[in-house]
């Protein structure tokens, strides 16, 4: 049956791997640093790309090839490549076509850890970054652009301001200029937003958060729609449109077409030289994630949908983002990216400020504090005196997080209970 057709839920249980007659059911953790060769001449043929198959690690093992396509297929993709984390996966991402003399543009509005890594040490490398408010309006977003922009980067539900990209807009701005929209997924998924489908090029992951779900594993993915033509802007991309001398004078382009050019660079030329790769256990532990990952985000949204309209009705709270209430500045935006609902997690503020966030959280006999956020189990987080205590306030307030915000993670408990647990904390 064509893959296509098939429902997001079927594609969660089996893409990727289909066991052969006698195989393993579950998908096989080969973890083995190495793949033995019969003559020096078959490595040989790996090493130039004329054959395919493993030979180390570090490159490629088979357990995280058969999740990243899984992950592929459900993001609408050509391919994919897992990473150690979701920063590995950003950075290599966007280090796969920028180089130092390079600029990225930027939603301001992103996880805490991807504005330090464009701020501060993709800087450091020479690469600079404009970041421009997800408000901005498409003259305004134009004028952000330069001559060496090489990227757009921004995320489908920002991590914590929880605001939903318009990318369209930003995939429309970025293709009028020859350069591909990077989009960060993590908190939507490929359940209830594919960004590919509205003229993303390329996908990442923090497969840390609902793809695991069960806060077992980090990991990251990248995915590649196939979509971008390079060569169209071959001038942009000389790593992917000219001869790569440090892997025997491969234009990978030419070599693999726009289906694998761009994670075939990713895969031979930054792993092999950053070697950020994700273990073959945390990949099946990812690929059972996988699994159900179409029935719990369900649940977490039904959890923070239920969480939000408590605390909407509160007096306690001074204000609630969550993109699924009427009302909220993403309400539209969210219906048209995010039909079937958004993600778990609801950001609010406690009328008291930062302290009154500081006491509340301390009350919480479930929800408990965690540096995480999007798995079973419902956890929150003071945002301003932890993820982002690098930024001063102009920042935090342009990333959306006020000092007040307290940022929670519904999980898979009954909505009920939260609830109880909330209103005990706040005092009622
Ligand atoms: C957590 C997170 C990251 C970073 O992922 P790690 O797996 O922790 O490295 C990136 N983007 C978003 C949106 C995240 O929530």
């Amino acid at each position: 049956m064509c893959a296509e057709k098939l429902g997001i839920g079927t594609k969660c249980v089996t893409a990727g791997y289909a066991a052969k007659n006698g195989e393993p059911r579950q998908i096989p953790i080969i973890q083995s640093t190495t793949f033995k060769y019969d003559s020096s001449s078959d490595m040989g043929k790996l090493f130039d790309l004329e054959a395919s198959g493993y030979f180390y690690s570090r490159l490629q093992n088979p357990t995280c090839d058969t999740v990243a396509a899984r992950i592929a297929e459900l993001e609408g993709g050509t391919a994919a490549m897992l990473t150690g984390s979701g920063m590995a996966a950003t950075f290599l991402a966007l280090f796969n076509i920028c180089s130092a003399g390079d600029h990225i543009v930027s939603s301001a509005t992103i996880y805490g850890g991807s504005f330090n890594l464009l701020s501060v040490t993709m800087k450091r490398m020479g690469i600079d970054c404009t970041f421009i408010s997800p408000d901005c309006t498409p003259e305004e977003l134009d004028a952000a652009f330069k001559p060496n922009t090489k990227a757009v980067f921004g995320e489908t539900i920002a991590n914590p301001a929880l605001r939903v990209l318009d990318i369209e807009k930003f995939a429309s701005a970025a293709h009028a200029h020859g350069v591909p929209l990077v989009i960060d997924n993590t908190f939507a998924t490929p359940v209830n937003c594919r960004p590919i489908e509205w003229g993303a090029d390329i996908v990442v992951h923090s497969t840390t958060k609902y793809m695991d779900g069960h806060g077992v594993a980090l990991g990251g993915c990248i995915v590649d729609s196939g979509k971008f033509d390079w060569t169209a802007h071959a001038e942009k991309y000389p790593g992917l449109c000219t001869p790569d001398e440090s892997y025997h004078g491969i234009t990978y382009t030419e070599r693999f077409g726009l289906a694998g050019a761009y994670i075939t660079k990713a895969t031979c030329q930054l792993m092999r030289d950053l070697g950020t790769v994700q273990s073959p256990q945390n990949a099946f532990y990812l690929g059972v994630g996988l699994e159900s990952l179409h029935v719990r985000m369900k649940r977490h949204c039904e959890n923070a949908q239920k969480v939000a309209e408590f605390l909407a009705g509160n007096d306690k709270v001074a204000w609630v983002t969550y993109a699924g209430l009427p009302g909220n500045k993403d309400y539209e935006l969210a219906r048209k990216y995010l039909p079937n609902g958004s993600c778990g997690v609801v950001s609010f503020g406690v009328k008291g400020g930062r302290a009154a966030a500081e006491a509340f959280m301390g009350k919480l006999r479930i929800a408990s504090i965690e540096t995480h956020v999007a798995d079973a189990h419902t956890c929150c987080l003071h945002p301003a005196s932890s993820t982002h205590r690098q930024m001063n306030d102009d920042e935090l307030i342009a990333a959306g997080v006020t000092p007040d915000l307290v940022r929670y993670s519904c999980g898979l408990e009954d909505a009920d209970d939260l609830i109880a647990d909330i209103a005990q904390a706040l005092g009622d």
